[in-house]
């Protein structure tokens, strides 16, 4: 903490971390002797700039960017782009040490890193979005490449943005690479990458429940979040023939008791990627869903719960209420999305909770495959890359099993955290000292 003053948010996701893996490490003395934890913390390097763009009306604007290569020891940094005015440099370093041990679960050959801009795309136009994305990239291109560092999408950085990224950096490159993931079907993106995510958590939380005799057929599903993540857990778990009852954005939620029906999920989907305008419209266009201004979904009764939208959440009172409404199943579509108390209460109730970098793998996961079809020059179809992903999201499922038991139970959350730490430590140990 001294080291890193005002940077809450990383301590937190270091803390997580550091809190179930080290009875494990100190029975560890090869990683001990090596310093693996003190090394794995710090990033390999930072670098912060500055973007100027100018508005529509010719006002010039500045704004703070950064990308944080946190590890390269299993491959390239991997790792999605933010653009959102809560984005600070402890954000970004929360994420990307995360995205070290999701990336190396997925069992793919990729580093973690993650970046970002505190730039607020709401309200702005696409040619003003367009132009700040150019002069980001403009700065960028220096430090990214297909086997450097791959960035992707995050919260406010979706089909739109990453294109606008894409085509600056062939026009300052002279080149085509896959150096970015997520980008459109007719340019090298993959199949289903856009539903990648959300579909895996689902995937996950299947393997989860079934691992505990239970199924995801039938059960009561609130979703925080509208975003991509968030829409396409929605409509996975719905075609799994669960009731999903809510969704949520950052002005509040929507509450569909009898579950939504796929006409109501289209028009959401809309709403959001396409118009991007307030849930609040559902509520004013079908007769069966209320709007719930500035609150989170919590309080809802539901059997799982997908915190989809953004990091804390779900604090420890949102826990509570949602075990006191009869929840059994915590699966995080969000990275970090529940405060350490949070987390401690879903432990002590048992919870079971299955953690970001273990169930929104899937996203991720088929980035990676993205760069494999680049590289091959050649396009999956739809139903291979899904195969595919299912076959990554059960691994990671039997990784965290492998990983995770403590006294007589699966802890996801130990098991995802060993599991991932521990390949990267074998690789580090192996490099020397580095
Ligand atoms: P999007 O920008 O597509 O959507 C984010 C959603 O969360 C929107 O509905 C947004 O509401 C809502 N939201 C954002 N901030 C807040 C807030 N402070 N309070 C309440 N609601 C909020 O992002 P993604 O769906 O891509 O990402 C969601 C989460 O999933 C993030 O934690 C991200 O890091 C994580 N993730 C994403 C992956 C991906 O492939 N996209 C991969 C792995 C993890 P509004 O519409 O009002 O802005």
């Amino acid at each position: 903490r001294k080291r890193n003053p005002h940077e809450e948010e990383f301590h937190q996701s270091v803390e997580e971390v550091a809190e179930s893996v080290f009875p494990w490490y100190l029975d560890h003395k090869q990683y001990r002797d090596a310093q693996i934890l003190e090394r794995v913390t710090e990033p390999d390097r930072v670098i912060i700039f500055r973007v100027t763009w100018e508005m529509d009306d010719g006002t010039i604007r500045a704004n703070r960017a950064w990308r944080v290569q946190f590890n390269h020891s299993l491959g390239p940094y991997k790792g999605g782009l933010r653009f959102d005015p809560s984005v600070t440099l402890s954000v970004l370093k929360f994420l990307g040490f995360e995205q070290i041990f999701k990336n190396s679960l997925t069992g793919l050959p990729m580093g973690g890193g993650k970046g970002g801009a505190n730039f607020n795309p709401k309200g702005k136009t696409d040619r003003e979005v367009m132009r700040f994305c150019q002069s980001m990239m403009t700065e960028l291109h220096r430090h990214i490449g297909e086997d450097v560092d791959v960035p992707a999408g995050d919260i406010g950085v979706g089909a739109r943005e990453i294109s606008y990224l894409f085509g600056q950096y062939m026009r300052l490159e002279n080149r085509w690479s896959g150096v970015m993931t997520g980008k459109g079907a007719s340019f090298g993106g993959s199949a289903i990458r856009t539903e990648a995510t959300g579909y895996g958590c689902v995937y996950f939380c299947e393997h989860m429940l079934n691992e505990h005799g239970e199924d995801l057929e039938g059960k009561t599903v609130a979703i925080s979040g509208s975003g991509n993540v968030a829409l396409y857990a929605a409509q996975k778990a719905m075609q799994k023939g669960a009731k999903v009852i809510t969704l949520s954005d950052s002005s509040g939620f929507v509450h569909a008791p009898e579950g939504l029906n796929p006409e109501q999920w289209e028009f959401a989907r809309v709403l959001k990627e396409q118009r991007r305008g307030r849930l609040s419209e559902m509520a004013e266009q079908f007769r069966d869903i209320s709007h719930h201004t500035g609150i989170r979904p919590w309080q809802v009764p539901c059997q799982v719960a997908m915190p989809c939208a953004t990091q804390n959440e779900i604090d420890e009172s949102d826990a509570d209420q949602l075990i006191r409404q009869g929840v059994i199943a915590v699966c995080e579509g969000a990275n970090m999305p529940a405060t350490v108390p949070a987390v401690h209460l879903l432990r002590d109730k048992k919870i079971l909770h299955a953690p970001g970098k273990a169930s929104n793998a899937g996203g991720v996961a088929v980035s990676g495959l993205e760069q494999t079809q680049n590289a091959m020059r050649i396009s999956w179809s739809r139903e291979e890359v899904d195969e595919r992903l299912q076959k990554i999201m059960r691994q990671i499922h039997q990784r965290c099993v492998a990983h995770g038991k403590v006294n007589g139970r699966i802890d996801y959350v130990v098991g995802a955290n060993i599991g991932g730490f521990q390949k990267v430590a074998e690789a580090m140990l192996a490099y020397g000292v580095l």
